[in-house]
């Protein structure tokens, strides 16, 4: 089945289209700066994915979307000629709140149940409906799936996600946690069981996303139990930009000292925190560890922070759950940064998190699902590769598949 997946954020637009049989991307698209006069657009077909750059200043996200979906039908390269050739379009959807608890075909109770969810992310979920939109009319015999972020999480047990604050704000407003990643988690705890070669209904495991953005989730007998995302995406572990968990009455405090605005203080928290924030240098954290080298006193605080609160949230989540069997770690820094494995379960040892270092740094088996940990760790220790879009591409191949 060939699967147009469509993933729209808040100034950037990804897309792929995946042979979901073959599992091979036969197009992958990248938008950039979107809003902004400089946003570009990255276009490129198999086999040779060389790039073609389209000038797309001053579009909105969904304009680039049409901009990509002329390209697809135009090029020669494509390998389609109509958008009738796509059998499915799968579109991540970054908050499904209450409303959503798996991946859901759109007709139109379904779009007006994700018009009930912009709210929950307003910077993410207005755009990706107004590309969802374009597409019914563009395209209306392509049946439509959303793919949401949070829908893993919706398993979690009221101790998990209530807030301690006045019922009202639960009544009224729906203030949760809903979480997020929720594909990747899902994802990571499926490879990890095939690792094992346990079924996942028999594991405990408590998967690390660990990339740009990071989360945990404690996952007891493949369900999420917990996570460390709450009511939005900032919330839980520090972050490339983001602060992660902060005691609330720092944000009241500067606001008073600085007489600064709501959104400012929004601005802080998401986009200059975290490692940025405390390294002063980057948010990439191959930057802050290569600055750290060289001896960067900031760096290497960031570093041992963003160390500290995974190793707290891990601690956390093996007493939440009533066994675990592995700790599965994925997304860029999970996937790629043996330095970070090691400081991470270094500290991790004497709860049964063992990692065999030669293991943890072969090279050579980049991309490769492993066990890091020694032979008798009582808990395991391994890396899975996630691919997001590939994911998104699989759930819908199911979803158009049982619709006949
Ligand atoms: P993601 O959001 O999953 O694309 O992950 C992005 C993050 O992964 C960035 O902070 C990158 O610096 C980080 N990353 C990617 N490769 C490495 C690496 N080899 N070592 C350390 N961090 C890495």
């Amino acid at each position: 089945m060939r699967v147009l997946v469509v993933n729209a954020g808040s100034s950037s637009l990804k897309s792929q289209l995946i042979e979901t049989d073959g599992k091979m991307s036969l197009m992958k698209c990248l938008a950039e700066k979107v809003g902004t006069p400089d946003a570009y657009m990255n276009v490129s077909f198999a086999p040779d994915f060389h790039k073609t750059t389209y000038n797309v200043g001053g579009m909105s996200v969904q304009e680039c979307l049409a901009k990509l979906l002329e390209v697809l039908v135009d090029d020669p390269e494509s390998p389609i000629s109509s958008l009738e050739q796509i059998d499915g379009v799968g579109n991540r959807i970054v908050a499904g709140g209450e409303y959503f608890s798996k991946a859901a075909l759109i007709d139109d109770a379904a779009r007006e149940d994700l018009a009930k969810c912009e709210e929950l992310a307003p910077l993410h979920n207005p755009p990706a409906d107004a590309c969802i939109d374009m597409m019914r009319e563009l395209m209306p015999e392509v049946p439509q799936v959303a793919v949401f972020d949070t829908a893993f999480h919706t398993t979690m047990p009221p101790k998990a996600y209530m807030y301690p604050l006045p019922m009202r704000y639960y009544d009224d407003y729906r203030i949760r946690r809903y979480g997020a990643h929720g594909t990747s988690h899902r994802y990571a705890a499926q490879q990890a069981a095939n690792l094992l070669g346990r079924p996942l209904r028999d594991l405990g495991l408590i998967t690390c996303h660990l990339g740009n953005g990071g989360s945990i989730t404690a996952v007891n007998h493949g369900k999420s139990i917990d996570t460390t995302m709450g009511f939005t995406p900032l919330e839980g572990l520090m972050m490339g930009t983001r602060s992660g968990s902060i005691d609330p009455a720092i944000l009241t405090y500067i606001m008073r000292r600085e007489g600064i605005s709501f959104d400012e203080m929004d601005r802080i928290l998401n986009r200059e925190s975290g490692v940025l924030g405390v390294s002063g240098l980057s948010a990439d954290m191959r930057d802050v560890l290569a600055a750290a080298d060289e001896g960067d006193e900031h760096a290497e605080l960031a570093i041992d922070m963003y160390v500290y609160r995974i190793q707290k949230a891990i601690g956390g989540f093996y007493a939440a759950m009533t066994r675990t069997d592995a700790v599965v770690m994925t997304a860029g820094i999970g996937e790629n940064s043996a330095e970070l494995r090691e400081r991470i379960f270094d500290g991790l040892a004497h709860m049964g998190m063992i990692l065999d270092r030669e293991r943890n740094h072969v090279i050579g088996q980049i991309g490769v699902n492993r066990i890091i940990s020694i032979d008798d760790s009582p808990i395991k220790i391994c890396v899975v590769t996630t691919d997001e879009e590939m994911r998104i591409a699989r759930e819908t191949d199911n979803l158009v598949s049982q619709r006949g």
